[in-house]
């Protein structure tokens, strides 16, 4: 069987003239102190739909002196009066303005990051470009409301007729490096600039090598809505190559950083030469529980959309299933069975449920995986064909029999895999869900609140979601334990990832 890439395999009315040349010109250049500049090399690389192999457009292959450019320019740009001058008031203003013009593009962006990333149109144009411009709403808010305290202090050291006054003010880290990753591409950027801005911070945002296009789109929006020169520049290239001379520039305050626990830990390294800040948004194994009392009718669609969504290629996809032996076997039938009945073709075509992986290397990662566990013995129920004529896309696929110490039940497959597992009671799954080197994510699946609780509190993941999984918003909290990262992103602590604190210590 092959994919089926449909009759409608564009709708480029809205994109067409970003992709043919629109104010970056073609190749797309790097945004760099307000203006849009080629790579200092004139190196550009290309950027490929997935599905079908079209070439969609030349960027500039940023390397060192474009990056060293870059930082000068955020350097510049932070105590800029045009930056720095800026009334909280006017930050939130213009953070609401970016949303707006973001929304105003909506469709083209959503077009932008099917084609580029191979999502289906559907998760972009209702799930991820709503949920970007949420960010810049979100932190809008935030602009000012940024508050120091007045501390009572018992320092008397001058005697007893002089007051010690003591407060803290809190000022932004200073120059950030944002390096996204290519599942999610706008939502991870805007999850860094938007709180970033609001804190008054300068950003370099480079986006993955094979996913930078709305990156580029997104910085012409941010020119358009009036962001001073230098306060957001936008570097396309290699992680080898720009991203780790982000990493080890001494002119860089702070690494926002979401990809995987490999590249994550290479940061940890580069960090050390000036003591940058991090934050680390990396890789997932995420347990789903389906407890006996589970409603199977909610559970089933709920846990396959939690591993199938962007062709699994989500950093919490719900990839390891343990489900009690009540519930087990009819569990792996419904859920095999609505496996197929996902219809696969090109993301933009109508009634396209997964589109491609985002590449072909990838595909024969996740393919890689499925044949190893194969000859380990595990049953392919579902799926386990690679597809297409670029071999690009996977069906979605329901593996059983497979153990704690696999490969497929340790490392992220990152595609859209699932192993379903039976077990007998709540102590052996905790363990066995704990069992991770991971701790990213994880959802219980029961019509029982002491379930729900017990499942909650006993799994080790910076969020556990109970009979939903996937469910984001600005204002909840998105982190991983132990080697998922370092730092939360969303909420009042996305904020707290830009931010410095001084403390002020005045005799009177
Ligand atoms: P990746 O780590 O390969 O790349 C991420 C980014 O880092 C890219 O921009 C890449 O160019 C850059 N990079 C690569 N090598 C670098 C280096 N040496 N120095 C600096 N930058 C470098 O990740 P990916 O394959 O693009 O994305 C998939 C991974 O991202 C998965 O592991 C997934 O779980 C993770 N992810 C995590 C979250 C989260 O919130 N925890 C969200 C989305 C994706």
């Amino acid at each position: 069987m092959t994919v089926t890439l449909g009759p409608q395999t564009r709708r480029d009315d809205r994109i067409a003239p970003f992709l043919a040349h629109a104010t970056t010109t073609s190749p797309k250049r790097l945004l760099i102190d307000g203006e849009w500049v080629p790579a200092a090399s004139g190196e550009t690389f290309g950027a490929h739909d997935p599905a079908t192999g079209e070439h969609l457009a030349e960027l500039a292959r940023a390397g060192q002196p474009d990056v060293d450019d870059a930082v000068a320019s955020a350097r510049r740009a932070l105590t800029s009066p045009a930056w720095k001058g800026m009334t909280p008031a006017e930050r939130a203003a213009l953070l609401w303005r970016i949303a707006d013009l973001l929304e105003q593009d909506l469709d083209e962006l959503a077009q932008l990051e099917t084609l580029d990333q191979g999502k289906a149109w559907g998760t972009a144009r209702f799930g991820e470009v709503p949920a970007a411009i949420a960010q810049f709403r979100y932190y809008s808010g935030f602009a000012t409301k940024i508050l120091g305290t007045t501390i009572p202090t018992s320092l008397r050291r001058q005697g007893p007729d002089r007051q010690v006054f003591a407060y803290t003010t809190r000022e932004p880290v200073g120059v950030v490096a944002a390096i996204v990753p290519w599942n999610s591409p706008l939502l991870m950027a805007a999850m860094k600039v938007a709180p970033a801005l609001a804190a008054g911070c300068t950003v370099i945002l480079k986006p993955a090598e094979n996913t930078s296009l709305t990156a580029v789109r997104l910085g012409e929006i941010l020119v358009e809505a009036g962001l001073p020169a230098g306060v957001v520049n936008v570097v396309t290239g290699f992680g080898a190559e720009a991203g780790q001379a982000l990493a080890d520039h001494p002119g860089v305050d702070k690494v926002a950083f979401t990809g995987s626990t490999a590249v994550g830990k290479r940061l940890v390294a580069a960090s050390t030469g000036n003591l940058k800040r991090l934050t680390l948004e990396l890789g997932g194994k995420s347990p789903v529980i389906v407890m006996p009392d589970a409603d199977l009718d909610r559970t089933v669609p709920g846990v396959a959309a939690g591993i199938f969504d962007n062709g699994g290629q989500v950093c919490v996809a719900g990839s390891r299933v343990y489900a009690h032996r009540d519930v087990y076997e009819e569990l792996v039938d419904r859920l095999a069975a609505h496996s197929r009945g996902l219809s696969l073709g090109h993301g933009l075509a109508e009634g396209t449920d997964l589109g491609p992986l985002v590449s072909r290397v990838q595909a024969d990662r996740v393919d890689t995986f499925v044949r190893e566990a194969e000859s380990e013995g595990v049953d392919v129920v579902a799926g386990g064909v690679q597809d297409g004529e670029l071999g690009t896309f996977y069906r979605p696929t329901v593996l059983t029999g497979a153990t704690q110490g696999m490969r497929i039940m340790q490392e992220e497959v990152f595609g859209p895999v699932v192993t379903v597992t039976p077990f007998d009671d709540l102590d052996e799954v905790l363990a066995w869900a704990n069992d991770s080197v991971y701790g990213l994510a994880a959802s219980v699946w029961t019509e029982g609140l002491s379930n729900a609780h017990r499942v909650s509190e006993g799994i080790d993941s910076g969020t556990v979601w109970i009979n939903c999984h996937s469910y984001f918003g600005p204002e909840l909290p998105k982190g991983g334990h132990r080697e998922s990262g370092w730092g939360y992103e969303n909420g009042a602590n996305g904020l707290e990832n830009y931010l410095e604190t001084k403390t002020v210590v005045a005799v009177y």
